[in-house]
């Protein structure tokens, strides 16, 4: 290191230190001394520091070993106890973010199972050896469960009876058919700040975190291979990059005029329900609202009401719910424009109707045979408005059957291709408005994209083949352009020659459209 007289080089701008608190105690004569607890970003040796603070400002320091983290020697310098019944209450306190911390959080323990499970232990020992006896309380009872690992009932009866003390057996013996519901408890317990971290997310976050992630089944995902087959062989009739625009849309901001609900519609096996099924995955299946039964007439959307983050309806049939009297046609169209609607409850928590609105992500897929056909109580007009609150996805195509068994769902895969699609329209401008003051200088171009100004030119820049290149001309034309300024992005997408482009000759026609 060339400047040697200056100590190491700082890389990381905001240094290691995260925060401390400074205590003083004073000794019986009056003279004093200082306790620091300091928190860094990562575990460090501490004798490169006690030489520095030697060396360079001449101060002498001790390290504690008798510390297994920060709250302990935050408490040591905070909370009174018997050995130190006098504590330091004009404390210096110091964080790098530069906001306010609570000592006495600070002070406490965070729970971990085997240290509580290992402390009652102690307790039991100690109780022995003074012939007393203690309790065993519910808290010991989820601190066995987590740090032995005694996830069923029949462990945990299993584990008192052989190594278990008897204040703990007489406990499980008491309350031997509630502890099923303790163990559950237990697992809410330990899951609970990991889900919490989560529910600070948004969906969109959430989405963008899984696309990050590994993908759990390495580089074997069948769900993968069947998202580039259904994409490939629908490719006609959709483009991977308008469902995944489309999605983004309701996910970020609910459904609305403007973002309507993706509809995934065809035959069996098209592989509409594979594509979708994986929200389940990535949003939790409890929290994934699922298309409720139709013979739950009156209170078939109450489980809507418990924080869900994704409605998925498989197989839904619009004009039959609204028959059955399960979601009345009103209803529907209030439901999914993130207008407030009544879902009926139970009157023995309500008053029987809660107002509702829905402004997350929502998807629905259907076999499209009768699906837009009237009925005796939704008119041919009714079902013009259902059609004006869904995007309609054909899925026409027959998927191979990929694997025996189904496809096994993966949050990361499909969370890659809405994030990749939706990017890919974003890097091509989004929905660019067409310019109305164009000079019209039609037949300039011949052959390929003939008739629309600058299109044989985009298609070469591209390297589009030329058979595509043909149908895409074509339909450019039918649409009534004149130059290719005049398509948005959404346009494009929407083209049927537009699915027979294989995605990166999409990604380079969306990126010349730029240029
Ligand atoms: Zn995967």
């Amino acid at each position: 290191m060339a400047d040697a007289v200056g100590g190491r080089p700082r890389s990381n701008q905001g240094g290691i230190v995260v925060k401390y608190v400074v205590f003083r105690e004073t000794h019986q004569d009056g003279s004093y001394h200082f306790h620091i607890a300091a928190k860094l970003t990562s575990s460090q040796r501490f004798s490169a520091f006690k030489r520095t603070l030697l060396q360079r400002h001449g101060l002498v320091s001790n390290w504690s070993c008798s510390h297994s983290s920060f709250w302990s020697a935050v408490r040591y310098g905070f909370v009174p106890s018997e050995a130190k019944p006098v504590v330091d209450a004009q404390c210096f306190q110091w964080a790098a973010d530069g906001l306010a911390w609570d000592l006495f959080e600070a002070s406490q323990e965070p729970f971990r199972a085997d240290s509580w499970r290992q402390r009652r232990e102690k307790k039991d020992k100690q109780a022995e050896a003074e012939g007393k006896s203690i309790g065993f309380t519910k808290l010991d009872l989820l601190s066995l469960v987590l740090s032995k690992n005694l996830r069923t009932k029949r462990k945990l009866l299993t584990y008192a009876q052989n190594h278990g003390t008897v204040p703990m057996q007489s406990f499980l013996s008491k309350h031997q058919r509630r502890l099923p519901e303790f163990i559950e408890d237990a697992l809410e317990w330990e899951s609970a700040p990991a889900e919490s971290a989560v529910e600070e997310l948004t969906d969109w976050d959430l989405l963008c975190q899984a696309a990050d992630q590994p993908c759990p089944h390495g580089d074997q995902c069948v769900y993968k291979t069947a998202c580039d087959q259904i994409f490939e062989l629908n490719a006609a009739s959709f483009s991977w990059v308008s469902l995944a625009v489309a999605l983004r849309s309701v996910i970020v901001s609910g459904p609305s005029k403007t973002r309507r609900v993706p509809f995934l519609v065809g035959s069996t096996n098209s592989g509409k329900s594979t594509l979708l099924e994986s929200f389940d995955s990535l949003f939790g299946e409890v929290n994934v609202f699922h298309l409720p039964a139709l013979t739950d007439k009156r209170f078939a959307l109450r489980n809507w009401l418990r924080h869900k983050r994704f409605v998925f309806w498989d197989e839904f049939k619009p004009v039959q719910f609204a028959e059955a009297e399960c979601l009345p046609i009103p209803q529907f169209l209030k439901a999914f424009n993130g207008d407030l609607f009544e879902i009926q409850v139970p009157q023995n928590a309500h008053d029987g109707n809660v107002d509702f609105r829905w402004t997350r992500g929502a998807a629905f897929t259907a076999k499209e045979r009768g699906l837009f056909t009237p009925a005796e109580f939704v008119t041919a007009e009714d079902i013009f408005h259902i059609k004006a609150r869904v995007h309609l996805f054909r899925c026409s195509a027959r998927l191979p059957r990929l694997r025996e068994g189904g496809v096994p769902q993966c949050r990361h895969h499909l969370a890659q291709w809405i994030r990749a699609g939706a990017s890919i329209f974003d890097a091509a401008g989004g929905l660019r408005p067409a310019l109305p003051t164009l000079a019209v200088e039609a037949g300039v171009d011949v052959g390929v994209g003939g008739g629309v100004q600058g299109l044989a030119e985009l298609l070469r820049l591209a390297a589009i083949p030329e058979m595509v290149a043909r149908s895409l001309g074509t339909e450019i034309l039918e649409l009534g352009a004149v130059h290719i300024r005049e398509l948005s992005v959404q346009d494009w997408c929407e083209l049927a020659a537009w699915g027979g482009l294989r995605p990166l000759q999409q990604r380079r026609l969306l990126a010349s459209l730029q240029t």
